[in-house]
């Protein structure tokens, strides 16, 4: 660990019900480099902070600080955003499972940047990048799903995993790399002028249904 160097870290401030409040580290791809994590324990350890918790997003809160601890902490971990970057659920894909078809964790990178680049939505926008049908990263009920195969991409569109729970609408398959993000992002596009405040790309498409969908990204 003496010849690990702390890295600083990119967190967003997020206050608890009991008054005290959480960082969510701001992690590409759920990943924390030894560097990271040696930040990560020098300031636990610096403020008794006992609580690093995985979010559902591939993220990682740490919990428990008390409020008039937050600027110090916050100064020894890196820096506070207002907004963590889209969610996204990512697998390890074909560089590293054997049963990956595509390479999952470069596809999620350049999904990102579709996402980031065509906000604001009118609301969240959560992602899944699968390297192959199994779907280890939720792609069947997420906003965008990306599902690698033997010949390319396959899009969907629409998925949710809420109490309205249903799969998204396929928007084409064995697709190229630049083909699926091209309909990512014209999908993206109908719901920031089609979607209505806080309302999640599930219910928007159930509202006017997937045939106005694939009309828009055709
Ligand atoms: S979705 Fe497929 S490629 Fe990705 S981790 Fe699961 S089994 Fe492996």
């Amino acid at each position: 660990m003496n010849n690990i160097v702390s890295e600083p870290l990119e967190f967003m401030p997020v206050e608890r019900k009991n008054g005290t409040y959480a960082l969510r580290l701001c992690l590409k791809q759920g990943e924390l480099t030894a560097g990271m994590m040696k930040n990560v324990l020098d300031t636990m350890s610096r403020f008794g902070l006992t609580s690093l918790r995985a979010t559902t997003g591939q993220r990682m809160n740490l919990e428990g600080i008390p409020k008039e601890k937050l600027n110090e902490v916050v100064e020894s971990l890196g820096t506070a955003v207002e907004k963590a970057p889209p969610a996204m659920s990512v697998c390890s894909g074909a560089g590293l499972c054997k049963y990956g078809m595509q390479e999952s964790r470069g596809m999620s990178d350049k999904l990102l940047a579709v996402v980031m680049q065509n906000g604001p939505y009118p609301f969240k926008v959560k992602s899944g990048v699968s390297g192959c049908k199994i779907a280890c990263g939720l792609s069947f009920v997420r906003d965008i799903g990306m599902i690698g195969g033997p010949k390319g991409w396959d899009v969907n569109f629409g998925g949710a995993a809420t109490k309205n729970a249903g799969l998204g609408v396929s928007l084409g398959k064995n697709l190229s790399e630049d083909e699926a993000l091209e309909l990512a992002a014209k999908a993206l596009t109908f719901y920031k002028e089609n979607g209505r405040k806080r309302e999640r790309t599930s219910n928007m498409v159930r509202r006017l249904g997937a045939e106005a969908l694939l009309e828009a990204v055709k």
